[in-house]
């Protein structure tokens, strides 16, 4: 042996930077959900449906819980939305849904707070974005309404910055400070200095008016994946508050996932980022929980997070001439996650399974061999056969056209053995 093999130092295990940032809890009555220090990153996501119609507004929230998101956020933009925020969680917690309901407000939330004492206490924290509470005086005025009334409640906020939105008149007094300086910043930078300013000085203002800094959430929401990291990294340098990440408007399918995976993998794997949302147009026909489920495969592909056991499936090549394995990937797949909310209550612990579906014998074995349980699919010229691993050991061998269902027993009966309550 090279005995330099011997002195080598060993890759680093893959360790994402702890988080820096203060712990609160967003709550509903006995449901509390922990944001930020240690606690998981939170994954959340917000409605679409008119929240005036408190039906199909509860109906979504059930859904996007159900999908996995641990906060949602809904639309109060007027006096018919405030006075259905009470009969939407009434619903809610009918359905035995406790998720925290976040009320997103926007240039008149003070008023609309101050109206509905019922919709003020249904919410569990209040959206605040300081560029649209008005401006000069009214505007702190505004401002200082709404967190009088969250602190009055004991409600948590984010003060939520967006560059779509952002304080005109701070911009331009920024602007006004680099047109003076010697060597002024690129126009960009003098944008990121607002969206922190705006956020820094809004919690301020918020902490002296009697909120705690446990109860404040801050971000600052950009388009741009390289803007929103350089944002981000400022803002946790700056400040201890917990952060919601979140690149707006990003757009549609692949390019919205893959944009809001690029920027919040980043960020997370810095120990930045305390609660996520992925903000997806959705696609004609696409269910709303598309966003979810997106914000939980970046948690759990980072290995913060377990949601749902994992499905490991090959690509397909050339060796796979029939789509049989993509099928079967497939239906397994959906039947692990059609399954999931009532495995999470009766086989704790089943999100961390690990399933292969492989196409041929070239990976097929060692890939199967290294998951919970697993599948080698036959390749074109290969015996008609598919061995099946648990726990690293061929246990039998598939045969014929029933593979797909008997598999999907076979996956069944170890989940009952390994997460039941017998186990
Ligand atoms: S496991 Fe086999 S079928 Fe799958 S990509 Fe690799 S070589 Fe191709």
């Amino acid at each position: 042996m090279d005995a330099s093999c011997l002195t080598q130092i060993p890759v680093p295990l893959p360790v994402p930077a702890p988080r820096r940032s203060l712990q609160g809890v967003v709550s509903w009555g006995d449901h509390r959900v922990t944001v930020g220090g240690n606690a998981p990153v939170r994954v959340q996501s917000m409605t679409n449906t008119d929240t005036a119609d408190a039906v199909a507004t509860a109906i979504q929230v059930k859904e996007l819980a159900q999908a996995g998101s641990e906060l949602v956020r809904i639309t109060v933009n007027n006096d018919e939305a405030a006075k259905a925020v009470p009969y939407i969680r009434e619903q809610l917690d009918r359905m035995g849904i406790h998720v925290p309901l976040i009320g997103d407000f926007h240039y008149n939330g003070h008023r609309l707070l101050t109206d509905h004492p019922a919709c003020a206490t249904a919410l569990s924290k209040y959206r605040i974005n300081p560029g649209n509470v008005g401006r000069g005086d009214k505007g702190d005025r505004q401002f200082a309404q709404m967190v009088e009334l969250a602190a009055r409640h004991g409600k948590a906020i984010r003060i939520g910055v967006n560059w779509g939105s952002l304080d005109q008149d701070l911009l331009a007094r920024l602007m006004d400070e680099n047109a003076r300086r010697h060597q002024p910043w690129d126009s960009r930078q003098v944008m990121y200095e607002a969206l922190i300013t705006s956020a820094i000085d809004s919690a301020r203002r918020a902490e002296e008016i009697g909120l705690g800094r446990d109860q404040i959430v801050l971000s600052c929401k950009v388009s741009g994946v390289q803007d929103l990291i350089a944002v981000y990294q400022e803002l946790a340098r700056r400040t201890d508050h917990a952060l919601h990440l979140g690149l707006t408007e990003a757009g549609m399918g692949v390019k919205g996932a893959v944009a809001s995976a690029a920027a919040l993998s980043v960020l997370l794997q810095q120990g930045i980022g305390d609660t996520i949302r992925v903000s997806l147009t959705p696609q004609p026909g696409e269910p709303r929980t598309q966003e979810v489920l997106v914000a939980s495969e970046i948690l759990q592909a980072l290995g913060l997070r377990a949601f749902v056991p994992s499905v490991v499936a090959c690509p397909g090549c050339g060796r796979t001439t029939s789509t049989t394995f993509q099928e079967l990937a497939k239906q397994i797949d959906d039947f692990l996650r059609q399954a999931m909310p009532v495995w999470r209550e009766q086989y704790p612990g089943v999100e961390n399974l690990r399933v292969a579906v492989m196409g041929c014998i070239v990976n097929g074995p060692g890939e199967s061999k290294h998951a919970d349980i697993g599948i080698s699919l036959p390749g074109t010229g290969e015996a008609p056969a598919a061995p099946v691993y648990i726990d690293g050991q061929k246990v039998q061998t598939l045969r014929g056209d029933t593979i797909a269902s008997e598999f999907q027993d076979i996956v069944q009966g170890y989940i009952e053995r390994r997460f039941g309550a017998g186990a």
